[in-house]
């Protein structure tokens, strides 16, 4: 048997978004009437994994859901974005990953988030991938899964020359050091990179000093991303970061443009791989942005024909 070489493989998290849209936020033990109530498909790993697949990269997500309707439900969402589930488990000890969110009419929200079966993901998942691992283009991990399963993936790839790419996020206090070391590009927005450097990250000079900091600590590049300015890219072998300004656009909704970002980087990588750093960094901006301009995460992430041709 043959093992199928895949473009992107991410190693990461699945979460089901029980949505429910209320005029205002309850108090505790009060039960109050929403107006609206739907289902989102969400969680980092996925994220990325399926809008590098709405660009065209033969993906498949290694991750773990529980043996219940949402997981059932999330297999189908990956097989309806053509992504290869034959690494997806699932648990009969855990429930699938959920964020249960209540949002108010100003907004604002509140939000419980049960990792569940994603914690479950481990060493037992990464040894059947493992061939697959061996033969794909780029492999991606985040931080929504036990941080040793991320690790031991991106080791995985290291040994076989692999390209990673490792997201901070979300951000965990005392992250191990050989995360940079096994990132080919370690991607993160503002708010993690004042974390991991415990200095301000608040305008372009603060990012480049935040950027060499964490280059220094080991990664092959560095990319912060900075919202609707676009982000730097910081390449060990050169002294200058590449500011790569974003197009602007009228954002309506930013949840998940980070994890668009990082799918997008993922697919350039995987089909371009000599193109230049900041060139996938300006497309994958571009990516986003329209990301940006519809409501949710999924949701809102583009295909490959609703972009323009030069992104290709
Ligand atoms: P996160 O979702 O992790 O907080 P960012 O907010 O930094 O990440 O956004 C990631 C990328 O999405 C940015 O680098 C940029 O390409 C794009 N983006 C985000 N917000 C906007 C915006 N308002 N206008 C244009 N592009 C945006």
């Amino acid at each position: 048997m043959t093992t199928e070489a895949f473009d992107v493989m991410v190693v990461g998290s699945c979460m089901t978004d029980l949505v429910s849209q209320a005029p205002r936020l309850p108090k505790a033990g009060e039960t109050i009437h929403g107006h609206k109530f739907f289902i989102g498909f969400g969680g980092k790993g996925a994220n990325q994994c399926i809008q590098a697949a709405r660009l065209g990269a033969n993906t498949a997500m290694v991750c773990k859901v529980g043996k219940d309707f949402f997981g059932d439900n999330y297999i189908q969402n990956f097989k309806d974005n053509g992504v290869h589930t034959g690494f997806v488990g699932q648990a009969s000890d855990a429930a699938t990953g959920a964020a249960s969110i209540i949002v108010n009419d100003a907004g604002e929200n509140v939000i419980v988030i049960v990792a569940g079966a994603n914690m479950l993901l481990g060493s037992e998942e990464l040894q059947k991938a493992l061939p697959a691992i061996t033969h794909a283009k780029v492999l991606v991990c985040q931080l929504e899964v036990s941080p040793q399963t991320s690790l031991l993936a991106l080791r995985m790839a290291q040994e076989n020359k692999v390209k990673t790419i490792f997201n901070p996020a979300p951000d965990i206090p005392d992250m191990d050091p050989e995360f940079y070391s096994l990132s080919d590009v370690f991607c993160c927005n503002e708010t993690e990179a004042e974390l991991l450097t415990g200095s301000s990250v608040a305008n372009l000079e603060e990012a480049h000093r935040a950027g060499q900091e964490l280059l220094k600590r080991g990664c092959a590049s560095v990319i912060i991303t900075l919202g609707p300015q676009g982000c730097v890219v910081f390449k060990a072998q050169e002294s200058d970061p590449k500011y790569v300004p974003a197009l602007a656009v009228t954002a309506v909704d930013s949840t998940g443009a980070g994890d668009s970002f990082i799918g997008a980087l993922a697919f350039y990588m995987a089909h371009y791989p000599t193109m230049p750093l900041e060139e996938m960094a300006q497309r994958a901006n571009r990516v986003a942005g329209v990301s940006v301009q519809a409501v949710g995460a999924q949701t809102s992430f583009p295909f490959k024909k609703d972009l323009p041709a030069q992104l290709f």
